[in-house]
């Protein structure tokens, strides 16, 4: 096959039916050294941290800490390592990048404006990935078709334009109730912010609780229209679009 295109678009087609077990086996046994799971501590990202972890303990788990992060957050990663006998390797924001924003717009500049809320996002969040991501070929996510708008299109196996590589969302078809049983029936450590109403959690200054019935992703940027509510982590044109 020519291109990852062409390969993401050939794994789509071989796993359609597959359960996300199998899936991850065959990526981590297939590219080891040059997979890795970007986890933020969710609940799908902790769902993936256990099977990841059952397949290949030594496989690399990395997150982002982008300085903002609520304490619950700094916890359950603590107990994750804990509890897995593992290390996740974190990425921070580039110092002199971080400063430069910060003296800019302000320490909470990005509630004036969602330019202001990208540049932030970008030095926070988006160079640190492509750190993360330099010199892999694949990489695992949690997102989920039930979570937003935004994710609606996503694809078990798809071609990252914006970082050049294949990006696994092995979790793409459960439902909210199936990554909670599964965490239950393992013992699996979460945030504890989910049992306080936040199903999505991110930067402490830009999530909140929402109420039920409320879509799972709407106390992310929660004074942005749904269709902004990505930070570029998940959306193509991302860099383009910073
Ligand atoms: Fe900055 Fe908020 Fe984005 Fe975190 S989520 S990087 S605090 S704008």
């Amino acid at each position: 096959m020519e291109n990852i295109s062409e390969v993401a678009a050939y794994y789509n087609e071989k796993f359609c039916d597959s359960g996300p077990e199998k899936i991850l086996e065959y990526f981590l046994n297939g590219y080891r050294g040059k997979i890795t799971l970007a986890t933020s501590f969710g609940a799908e990202d902790q769902v993936l941290t256990h099977m990841v972890s059952a397949i290949d303990p030594k496989s690399e788990i990395f997150t982002l800490d982008t300085g903002r992060l609520p304490e619950e957050t700094y916890r359950v990663w603590e107990r994750t390592e804990r509890f897995y006998g593992i290390k996740i390797k974190p990425f921070y924001p580039d110092r002199n990048a971080l400063e430069r924003l910060v003296s800019e717009q302000g320490i909470n500049g990005f509630y004036e404006s969602i330019e202001k809320r990208k540049a932030c996002c970008r030095v926070r969040k988006i160079e640190p990935l492509k750190r993360a991501l330099g010199g892999k070929k694949v990489w695992i996510a949690g997102l989920r078709h039930e979570q937003s708008v935004t994710r609606s299109d996503a694809r078990v196996v798809e071609y990252d334009e914006a970082f050049g590589l294949i990006k696994l969302n092995p979790l793409l078809a459960w439902s909210t109730q199936e990554v909670w049983d599964y965490i239950k029936r393992n013992n699996i450590p979460y945030n504890e912010l989910h049992d306080r109403g936040y199903p999505s959690i991110g930067c402490a200054p830009c999530t909140r609780a929402v109420s039920e019935g409320e879509e799972l992703r709407s106390g992310r940027w929660w004074w942005e229209s749904p269709e902004h509510k990505e930070c570029g982590l998940h959306i193509k044109e991302s860099i383009k679009a910073d």
